[in-house]
């Protein structure tokens, strides 16, 4: 029986562990398709493609001529624009697609959150009084920041961003979570920090700074998610029971029943 052909967009964690299952089994043949952002992305046991398609239109013609069987967006849950371009362009191509889309932190009991549903808003929410601010928000989204430059900003990113995304006397901290509550502790108190910034983006590797600041008592501004459109499941297994099942009811079309 021939195998189902995937197409897995990454950049996240729970992407790289689909990949491994996907590229265990010999049901599949999968690629990895990467934004190409990040400077030293990790290693992955499926064939790579990097960058972007071109928009819906660009990624439905590269389902079609690759014979895609099966797309999983496994994207960022704010990787809004490629998420968009995923459900648009598997309708047109008629490719089944879902969205493999982490569950988002839900506040608990001692959080201080402020949601707000954009940067810009984030950047509002600080106030006018001179603060000291942990952004850990990706290098992308900084800019909203350099409007309020009352505020003295520390930024921790993967790669540095750009020095014109900066905001002003910035200080730029390069690392890659999981990060250990004890050593986001130490940060916001090395630094002096009053309030932190983050995106909700779920899952465990970067959740520690909320246990941190809870601790300390320091409110979170937390920026919302954005809307996704079509179907989504919440984990790794269960986007694998997705591809299983699609597998099922390929194969007797596969074997030409
Ligand atoms: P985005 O704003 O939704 O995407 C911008 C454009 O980048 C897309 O329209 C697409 O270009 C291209 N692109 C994005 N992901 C791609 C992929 N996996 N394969 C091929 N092209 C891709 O996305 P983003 O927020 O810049 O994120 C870029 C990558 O970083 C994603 O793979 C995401 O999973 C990862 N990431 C994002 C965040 C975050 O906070 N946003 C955090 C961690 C990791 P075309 O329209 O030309 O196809």
């Amino acid at each position: 029986m021939s195998r189902l052909k995937v197409l897995l967009l990454g950049g996240t964690a729970e992407a790289s562990a689909l990949a491994e299952r996907i590229a265990e089994d010999e049901r599949f043949e999968g690629t990895l398709s990467l934004a190409g952002v990040t400077r030293s992305p990790r290693a992955s046991p499926l064939a790579m493609r990097t960058g972007g398609f071109g928009g819906a239109d660009g990624l439905a013609a590269w389902l079609w001529q690759h014979d895609i069987d099966a797309l999983i967006d496994a994207t960022h849950p704010f990787a809004a624009a490629m998420s968009a371009n995923a459900a648009a362009a598997a309708a047109a191509a008629s490719v089944p697609a879902i969205a493999l889309l982490r569950p988002a932190w839900q506040e608990q009991p001692g959080d201080r959150w402020i949601r707000v549903p954009d940067m810009p808003s984030a950047a509002a929410a600080l106030g006018i009084a001179a603060r000291t601010v942990f952004l850990t928000i990706g290098r992308k989204d900084l800019v909203p920041f350099r409007a309020a430059p009352q505020h003295r900003y520390i930024v921790r990113s993967v790669d540095p961003p750009p020095p014109d995304l900066l905001p002003e006397g910035a200080i730029f901290i390069a690392a890659r979570g999981p990060f250990a509550l004890e050593d986001e502790e130490r940060l916001l108190r090395e630094y002096r920090i009053e309030t932190v910034v983050t995106k909700n983006s779920g899952g465990t590797a970067t959740a520690a700074k909320l246990a941190a600041a809870r601790r300390a008592g320091l409110p979170v501004v937390m920026v919302e998610r954005p809307p996704v459109a079509g179907p989504t499941v919440p984990t790794v297994e269960e986007a694998w029971q997705w591809l299983v099942a699609r597998h099922r009811e390929a194969a007797p079309a596969r074997r030409g029943v």
